[in-house]
């Protein structure tokens, strides 16, 4: 089948249909090459990084990062994105992803690579004209030059459209004049040049400027962070620094838009950022549990260390699962407008921001997974977690900002039920024919729990279809009720984006363990399937109680929630032994290694 005739899943899409577990992309999937990335890339860091990690737990680390950063250039490593014509590798997104995830592990010196490589290459790779592209990719690859990318201002962060920084044309009209103030800019003190969004003359949108450090940018003191110490983020200061006029990247008056694109690819990088880590940390944590011995055994053997073990590694296992899915999405609908003819960087920005729902919904899941990994780990180190000099003390600051940068996660949590309605309105999805059916469901009673059957993942199946359909059903039923006005319901919002995010992350594990049912850690595949269907169970309910109770007239709120609970019901069964069973097989393997 050639890819103008498979039928593609596209950007929110997984809400109205079904997919095939054959048809996910998978970590065990990974081709001979996406390992070999994958591991040239741990070489690297295992070398250059690991020897000297604690500098990158102070402020030294800013001042290491520009050598390391170039070392890695010389190694190709910063254009695994990028055409081949710039000096890149031109890998796909799930290539991107697979070494993006090696690659974060790496400490503070991870958001100089992520940054460098993120949000430095894609605005220009994607809206540069071609004298742009020629006179900086390059050197961006190489890292001979070091970018930052300037968006957030003291009064512009959520809000980033409403900046002061403004660019006025010199007399001569050669020139922007620029003046302004950013503020949180990763990369700042070592970068030579600048992605600068601001206004120009009197417009209402942003436009955005490539601003090199010697026309006269001036740098704030190093920030006192939580933590990622060895990151450099200061203050950057615009007074009347001279930028030539071709220096615009892309149209003015359409900066919004390279923002937002550059942060949805970004959006999915912290995701992959955060399983990086979260393996890293619950290796910390297993390791710890088997070495420590109270009450004469270790404190792996006891079921409340289990317990926890089990659950950090069934939600690392969903979050991989979910955003090597998504970046396959990404690959294939970019391969679809390929063959249908599309300029290959225009298939690249429409086929991220195809998906920015799915984006975002990683986003969320993978920083708060992370969080909860993190916490856990360092519970499981005791009072030795709560020490300084504990390598898990330092991952427990360093991931804190993962929820508030690249949009904090309520700005998020609105825009993925945002999103979709967006869809629904533009005619693109049949999300409210599909609602209206699930309401005819709803008044006829005739909504019931899921049932078992003869293979182990029936279950799992006959609730994956329950759920879509509640999810249909309620999500429809907010917008039923509030309609344009939804959008001052942010609470209800919230729960709504986190069925539809619970949803998407469940879907993907499951079609992931069934891909994989023959292989020899099938049985812990299916029981961590349990243990995720069992949690999603939770989430979907409170999630709906919110939205129910707030969308319900008094009279027919319990009956709505009590016969929508049903789809939730699951038959019981001794989810501790399951977990035990779980945490056995990590605790064997003192890592997460499946
Ligand atoms: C370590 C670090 C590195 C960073 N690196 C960069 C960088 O390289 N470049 C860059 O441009 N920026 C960077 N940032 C800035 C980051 O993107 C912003 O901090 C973020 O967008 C939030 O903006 P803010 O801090 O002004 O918070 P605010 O926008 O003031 O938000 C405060 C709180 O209010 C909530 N909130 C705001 N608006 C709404 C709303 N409409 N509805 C509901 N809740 C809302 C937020 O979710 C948050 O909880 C970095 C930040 C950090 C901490």
């Amino acid at each position: 089948m050639n890819v103008k005739e498979k039928t593609i899943v596209k950007g929110g899409e997984f809400l109205l249909t079904s997919t095939e577990p054959i048809d996910v992309f998978t970590p065990e999937d990974y081709t001979e090459e996406q390992n070999m990335f994958r591991s040239s890339i741990k070489d690297f860091l295992n070398k250059e990084v690991e020897p000297i990690k604690e500098k990158f737990d102070s402020k030294e680390g800013t001042t290491i990062a520009p050598e390391l950063l170039e070392k890695m250039g010389e190694l190709g490593f910063h254009g695994i994105g990028v055409p081949e014509k710039y000096g890149g590798l031109n890998c796909d997104m799930k290539t991107e992803l697979a070494y993006g995830e090696i690659a974060s592990d790496s400490f503070a010196f991870s958001q100089a690579i992520g940054v460098h490589t993120g949000l430095g290459v894609y605005p220009i790779l994607l809206y540069g004209n071609e004298a742009q592209k020629e006179k900086y990719l390059n050197d961006i690859v190489t890292a001979k030059t070091k970018c930052s990318y300037c968006l957030t201002e003291p009064g512009a962060g959520s809000d980033a459209n409403s900046g002061k920084t403004k660019a006025i044309h010199s007399e001569d009209k050669q020139h922007f004049i620029l003046n302004g103030q950013k503020m949180w800019i990763t990369n700042s003190g070592f970068a030579d040049v600048f992605f600068v969004f601001c206004k120009i003359e009197d417009d209402k949108n942003l436009s955005c400027l490539i601003v090199h450090k010697e026309w006269g940018v001036k740098l704030g003191a190093e920030e006192n962070k939580l933590g990622i110490h060895g990151s450099s983020t200061r203050q950057v200061f615009f007074e009347n620094v001279k930028v030539p006029v071709e220096n615009l990247l892309g149209e003015r008056n359409k900066g919004f838009k390279i923002a937002m694109n550059a942060l949805n690819a970004g959006r999915i990088k912290i995701a992959v950022a955060n399983t990086g880590i979260g393996k890293r940390a619950f290796g910390l944590g297993v390791q710890y549990a088997n070495q420590r011995e109270q009450f004469g055994k270790s404190i792996a053997e006891f079921g409340a260390i289990k317990h926890k073990i089990s659950v950090m590694a069934s939600r690392l296992y969903a979050l991989e699962s979910s955003w090597n899915r998504a970046g396959h999405q990404i690959d294939e609908f970019y391969d679809q407008l390929i063959a249908n003819g599309m300029d290959p960087l225009e298939a690249k920005i429409k086929s991220v921001a195809e998906y920015s729902m799915e984006c975002a919904i990683t986003k969320v899941y993978g920083s708060e997974t992370e969080s909860f990994i993190v916490d856990e780990a360092l519970q499981i180190h005791g009072g030795m977690g709560f020490s300084a000099e504990s390598e898990i003390s330092v991952h427990y600051r360093n991931v804190r900002g993962n929820r508030i940068y690249e949009g904090t996660n309520e700005i998020n949590r609105i825009l993925i039920p945002t999103m979709l309605l967006r869809k629904a309105m533009k005619g693109e999805l049949p999300f409210m024919e599909a609602a209206m059916s699930g309401f005819q469901e709803l008044q006829s009673g005739a909504l019931k729990g899921a049932e078992t059957g003869v293979d182990k993942y029936d279950l799992p199946l006959n609730f994956l279809k329950n759920i879509k359909k509640a999810t249909i059903l309620v999500n429809g039923l907010a917008a039923q009720k509030f309609q344009h006005e939804i959008k001052d319901e942010q609470e209800v919002l919230m729960s709504m984006a986190d069925m539809l995010s619970i949803l998407y992350i469940y879907e993907s594990a499951l079609l992931r363990s069934i891909k994989h049912k023959d292989s020899n850690t099938s049985s812990l595949r299916a029981d961590m399937i349990e243990v995720l269907m069992h949690e999603t169970a939770e989430i979907l309910l409170s999630s709906t109680k919110e939205v129910i109770y707030a969308c319900s007239e008094e009279n027919q709120a319990l009956p709505n929630l009590k016969a929508i609970q049903r789809m939730y019901q699951l038959p019981p069964t001794n989810l501790k032994e399951k977990r035990r069973s779980i945490a056995n097989y990590f605790i064997n393997e003192n890592k997460y290694q499946i």
